[in-house]
């Protein structure tokens, strides 16, 4: 039977960091991914471009995980996204600061190529196509994992990260999440987070791929109101994503559950007010007054949503702009100031970017990770309960809390 110093279960970022660490302060270490290749889902981050982390501070990233970021202030303490970059700057990868202080790559293959050597750098052993089906314990103590063909390895420490539930397609299905449970560790109910909401309108479906940039959302119940700073936003076939919309997902799905009627207006002209709206259209139309009302919406709208934005304002296609009456003006500008959608609610947990839930923050020692039920027993990445905001923050977190398991569980 194997024996082994360190073993990994999970070969995503904070599986291959906690190895690599572990590795470095000279750790016979063993890395088990039940897939064939290594980070299946950090190569889908940023749509392939791969935020990998934030230069926003501590204090901002700690609020970015609110209610539970305080949990990660150890972690960043020993790793922070500064330690993070100098870890792929110095084997010569490309970053590159972007809006809203995101760090990323032109492409998430090379932060996994960079993993992989570096895996191999430091003499990490790989079982790839392997999944660990028991972690196996005696007197609270980790003695061993045995994986699904029942072969077993023996070791003392063991570090789970084993990811969410979300975009299981790409191995993240739980099953750290279940040891955990069945070795006596509280669960956090699993939600979605950061996932795209589903609209009653079924005309977005027509709009599917088209993204409105320099937006507001303006979220409502009716009584209350959550107003998005400016960003962009992107039909889906079934509803509304992108940036906006992902980062408010979390308190609009908690209004749809409370059994709330949740609508959406969107502002697809924050820099003017209605006023100045009316203005303009009324310059353009004394521009141009021969224009049907199409075309002169071609200057303020994107082609894909001008018919669907003519019907909904309940006028001709084909009207000549002279011919609009001060009424009609009025519903053109309000509709722009407030394209309105009723959100039915969340997409699925398989649809979210991230789990929100996961094993409870009461049974981990932040300090290094340790359950503090089990001795020997790890945990690192999203399958803890931490979620965090869009813009690189998810994956620091990994790569934090996977180093700081991987350093612990060496120097124990
Ligand atoms: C579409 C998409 C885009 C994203 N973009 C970004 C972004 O740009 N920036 C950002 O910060 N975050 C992003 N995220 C979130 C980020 O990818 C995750 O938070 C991160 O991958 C979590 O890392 P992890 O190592 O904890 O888990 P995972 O990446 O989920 O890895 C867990 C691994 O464990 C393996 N595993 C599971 N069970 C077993 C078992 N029993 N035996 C062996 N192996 C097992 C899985 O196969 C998997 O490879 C995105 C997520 C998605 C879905």
């Amino acid at each position: 039977m194997k024996t082994k110093d360190i073993l990994i279960i999970g070969g995503g970022p904070a599986g291959m960091m906690a190895a690599i660490r572990a590795a470095q302060l000279k750790k016979d270490v063993l890395l088990i991914e039940k897939n064939a290749q290594l980070g299946r889902k950090l190569l889908l981050t940023g749509k392939g471009r791969c935020n990998l982390t934030n230069i926003a501070d501590v204090e901002t990233f700690l609020e970015k995980f609110s209610p539970n970021g305080q949990f990660l202030r150890d972690a960043f303490k020993v790793f922070f996204n500064r330690q993070l970059m100098d870890f792929f700057e110095s084997k010569g990868l490309k970053l590159e600061v972007e809006r809203q202080g995101r760090v990323s790559t032109d492409k998430a293959t090379s932060i996994l190529e960079v993993l992989t050597r570096e895996l191999h750098i430091n003499q990490v052993e790989l079982l790839l196509g392997a999944r660990v089906k028991d972690i196996l314990i005696d007197e609270k103590k980790v003695q061993a994992v045995e994986l699904a063909d029942k072969r077993q390895i023996l070791c003392t420490r063991v570090i789970i990260a084993t990811g969410g539930v979300s975009y299981g397609f790409t191995g993240s299905t739980g099953d750290g999440i279940n040891f955990a449970e069945t070795l006596g560790h509280r669960i956090v109910p699993l939600r979605p987070g950061l996932v795209p909401l589903e609209t009653k309108e079924t005309f977005v479906k027509k709009l599917e791929g088209l993204t409105l940039k320099n937006i507001r959302l303006i979220f409502t119940d009716g009584k209350k109101k959550i107003v998005s700073p400016i960003g962009e936003l992107l039909f889906t076939d079934f509803g509304i994503s992108g940036p906006l919309v992902l980062t408010l997902s979390g308190q609009i799905t908690d209004w749809v559950k409370e059994g709330r009627r949740v609508a959406v207006e969107i502002d697809l002209k924050p820099a003017l007010s209605a006023q100045d709206l009316d203005n303009r259209l009324l310059r353009e139309i004394q521009a141009a007054p021969q224009k049907i009302i199409k075309n002169v919406l071609k200057n303020l709208l994107p082609q894909k949503l001008i018919g669907i934005f003519i019907r909904l304002v309940d006028i001709g296609a084909d009207k000549h702009v002279s011919h609009l009456t001060q009424k009609e003006r009025g519903r053109v500008c309000e509709l722009l100031k407030a394209f309105r959608l009723e959100i039915k609610g969340p997409r699925p947990i398989r649809d979210a970017m991230v789990t929100q839930g996961g094993v409870s923050l009461k049974d981990i020692d932040p300090r290094t990770m340790e359950s503090r039920l089990m001795e020997g027993l790890y945990f690192a990445g999203e399958m803890i309960d931490m979620a965090g905001d869009t813009g690189g923050f998810n994956l620091q977190a990994a790569f934090s809390t996977g180093y700081l398991a991987g350093e612990a569980a060496a120097k124990k």
